[in-house]
């Protein structure tokens, strides 16, 4: 497996993409993590960090940063799927808030330990500029800061821009309003991800590299190599479940899709914007998400690639040329700067997970000891630390305000057998895809996308 290929972030982080060492044989631990993305480090960094006796073992399948924590836009944003509406309704006003909040604080916690780690990660607290560029999308920013007003958020929270405001901070074409939250920072993934990996062994944790763990079971992670036995284990395999025995209907993997240009001129930048390294996206339906990189890029992705049978994943479905090609002529019509022909030097995606009823969660059974966090559906960069932390509560038996939070414990019902699932999710991205086009031709909201987004109870 050539690892630097699979992301323009992990051609580029600061050191070789050697694999550790695989686990040798059976061994015991206090806890053992499937998955060395950002939820399985994070979740033994806390753990340590509040208990350095605990003996942490983390087996990766391939190495630290291969799936979406290696590959994603880079957003360490505040954002929780349930949207605060959907949280209040399940679990009251106060949790809703609680949630929110505890998002808002893990933004800077993440800033936090980035700086006390010393992680080189190009970090940029430089908040999240969401662009109206239809009525419908200027209806829609409206609506969010009127229901962000009704639960207490404010201007410092989230604010409504005119459309100079919005063109000041990203000079996208036909720009009529937006807005602009200050809680999200940009993060190049892969050097965050690899750098959380060397803090957590500075810190006495283990991680075995290229060891699939083929079945996980109370008190054990099975791989072909050997068991690890632990009271808890944790599964923090979120977008790549599926893949494990018993677990192929608990998030459907959707594929998210990246490209990046080459370095942009001054003056170009000079004309797009972005001066503080905002995240960048407009208000329609199928996520677009963006970033001005450290190094002066543009990391531009978006959704739309289609979901496949059987929640399989596979390395050929991060290749979606008809996808990088919408990909492309977006970034061109959002920036004519870029000219016709964007300058593109990398493309690549990977999978993230999605619960039935879209609710990330982070639990442990106590009568079994398997621990669980996921289910973040593209929001994972931040989600991941509040659940690493949560978790590290949860397994020391610590009641704090984290385990208190709405989404802890929270189980979602497991997705339809094939071939429903495949319909379900693969008509839901046509819904929102024909949406975008439809409010584009008629500047009119399309019922449609509102209907199915009600639906979901998002
Ligand atoms: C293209 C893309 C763009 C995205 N952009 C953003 C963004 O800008 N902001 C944001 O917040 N979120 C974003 N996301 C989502 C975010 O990247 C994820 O939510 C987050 O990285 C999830 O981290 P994780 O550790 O839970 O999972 P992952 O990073 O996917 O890690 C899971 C790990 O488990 C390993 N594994 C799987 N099965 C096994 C097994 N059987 N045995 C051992 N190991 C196993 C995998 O190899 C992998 O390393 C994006 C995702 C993608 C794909």
């Amino acid at each position: 497996m050539r690892y630097p290929e699979l992301s323009y972030w992990l051609s580029t982080v600061d050191e070789p993409l050697a694999p550790r060492p695989s686990l040798p044989g059976d061994t015991l631990a206090d806890v053992v993590i499937v998955g060395a993305g950002y939820t399985g480090l994070w979740t033994a960094y806390y753990l340590t960090a509040a208990d350095p006796t605990l003996r942490v073992v983390v087996l990766e399948a391939e190495i630290a940063g291969y799936g979406a924590s290696g590959r994603n836009g880079g957003w360490c944003s505040a954002l929780f799927p349930t949207s605060l509406p959907a949280l209040a309704r399940r679990h009251g006003r106060d949790a809703a808030l609680a949630m929110q909040r505890a998002m808002h604080e893990t933004v800077r916690e993440v800033g936090r330990v980035v700086a006390a780690e010393g992680i080189d990660c190009d970090w940029a607290y430089g908040g999240t500029v969401v662009l109206a560029r239809t009525a419908a999308q200027l209806d829609r920013a409206r609506a969010e800061v009127a229901t962000a007003r009704a639960y207490g958020l404010d201007d410092g929270d989230l604010v409504l821009l005119d459309a100079t405001e919005a063109s000041a901070r990203c000079a996208a074409e036909g720009v009529l309003g937006g807005t602009y939250t200050p809680h999200c920072a940009a993060v190049h993934p892969a050097r965050l991800v690899r750098g959380l990996a060397r803090a957590v062994e500075r810190r006495g944790v283990t991680i075995h590299e290229r060891t699939r763990v083929t079945a996980v079971r109370p008190g054990a992670a099975v791989t072909p190599a050997g068991t690890v036995r632990a009271p808890v284990v944790v599964r923090a395999t979120e977008g790549y479940t599926p893949g494990l025995p018993g677990l192929r209907r608990t998030v459907a993997p959707v594929y998210s899709l990246m490209i990046a240009t080459e370095p942009l001129t001054a003056a170009t930048w000079a004309a797009i914007g972005l001066a503080a390294r905002e995240t960048f996206a407009d208000h329609r339906h199928m996520v677009i998400y963006g970033q001005r990189t450290g190094d002066g890029r543009l990391a531009f992705g978006g959704r739309g690639a289609p979901y496949h049978f059987g929640s399989r994943v596979r390395p050929a479905y991060d290749r979606e040329p008809r996808v990088f090609a919408a990909l492309r002529r977006t970034l061109s019509e959002l920036f004519p700067v870029l000219g016709p022909d964007v300058p593109v030097t990398h493309t690549w995606g990977g999978p993230l997970g999605v619960a039935r009823d879209w609710a990330a969660s982070v639990g442990l059974d106590r009568a079994t000891g398997l621990a669980w966090a996921g289910g973040y559906v593209g929001d994972g960069v931040g989600t991941s630390n509040l659940a690493g932390r949560t978790l590290a509560d949860l397994i020391r038996g610590e009641d704090s305000d984290l385990t208190a939070l709405p989404w802890v414990n929270h189980r979602s019902p497991r997705w339809e057998p094939e071939p429903v699932r495949w319909l379900a999710v693969n008509t839901g991205l046509k819904i929102m895809q024909s949406a975008d086009r439809a409010e584009l031709r008629t500047s009119r909201p399309s019922r449609r996308a509102a209907t199915f987004t009600r639906l979901l109870g998002h």
